[in-house]
């Protein structure tokens, strides 16, 4: 659908149920940007006849609200079965620990040395083993059970949500990180405010969530956004819209850096078949090198896939 089909089909006409005020910002006004199936888990489920709207205030994206998951899917083992991920903590650190080192280097070059830390979404608590070491103290906020005994017995101050975080830990959190959440949650800027309350005057958080902006979305538009929007994200953010929720919950934007986790191959993969091809690699194209030149023009351009976002609680 083209901005000007959107604006012909008009905020007016969208069921307020589906698209009720702006969480980040409270403006009642949508555009719809895309209509159809979204992905429903791992690639080949779909929901049919979703509709994602764009804020007109403040630049979110968001899913219709029927077609998306109720947040108690956090709370057990549907989440990570729907993805066909592990969900006992084993499992779960076996896929997730080699995935680390792209946070640790967006970690880089702030020290946790010394600092109280806080993971919001820490799921079986991948990061933060690999930073516990550093930190005076560390809070682990996860909703799924399955994974808060194993967080406890490792010493993490866990809790379900960042609301029970708040009666303990209220304004001293020096770093917290939220990865791949903010996408998930009933109420973005709720949860930023909650995280932006556990902060210490000065105190920072660096979220990352998936890049609307992603080369994949121009350069396959009819392609791409099915497998992009999907009924586990209510929510969908590009930088701009990322820093404006941060503000709107009084955080100030310090530094945004993109990342982009595929090479070449996985792109011309999409161009070629139309469908994802993951890391497969594709014949006279698999060169490390290459791959490194690709990453970093798509994260120069802000066209990779992942955006980091570190913002910071004002000190007074
Ligand atoms: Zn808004």
């Amino acid at each position: 659908m083209s901005v000007a089909q959107a604006m012909d089909v008009g905020a007016a006409s969208l069921d307020p149920e589906q698209f009720p005020s702006c969480s980040v910002c409270g403006d009642l006004a949508w555009i719809p940007v895309y209509e159809g199936p979204v992905r429903d888990g791992a690639f080949g489920n779909i929901r049919a006849d979703a509709v994602v709207a764009e804020c007109v205030g403040c630049g979110v994206q968001r899913l219709d609200e029927s077609s998306c998951h109720d947040d108690a899917v956090y709370t057990d083992a549907a989440y990570r079965e729907l993805l066909g991920e592990s969900v006992d903590t084993n499992g779960f650190h076996a896929e997730h620990d080699p995935l680390q080192l792209e946070r640790l280097n967006v970690v880089n070059p702030m020290t946790l040395r010394g600092k109280v830390i806080a993971d919001i979404g820490c799921a079986a608590g991948s990061f933060l083993d690999f930073v516990s070491g550093l930190a005076r103290s560390v809070i682990a906020v996860e909703p799924g059970k399955p994974y808060q005994g194993s967080l406890r017995q490792r010493g993490y101050h866990t809790y379900d949500f960042t609301s029970g975080a708040l009666d303990d830990c209220q304004g001293s959190v020096e770093h917290a990180f939220s990865f791949q959440v903010i996408e998930h949650v009933a109420e973005p800027g709720a949860f930023l405010s909650q995280i932006s309350d556990l902060l210490a005057p000065g105190g920072r958080l660096t979220i990352s969530t998936p890049n609307r902006s992603d080369i994949l979305m121009s350069l396959l538009p009819e392609d791409y956004p099915p497998f992009f929007y999907r009924s586990v994200h209510r929510w969908y953010f590009c930088a701009d819209s990322l820093s404006r929720c941060g503000r709107a919950a009084g955080l100030i934007p310090v530094e945004t850096r993109f990342v982009h986790r595929f090479g070449v191959a996985n792109t011309l993969r999409w161009l070629r078949e139309r469908r994802p091809g993951g890391r497969d690699p594709l014949p006279g194209l698999d060169d490390p090198a290459l791959d490194s030149v690709w990453r970093d023009t798509l994260a120069r351009e802000g066209t990779a896939d992942t955006i980091y976002m570190t913002f910071e609680k004002p000190a007074n």
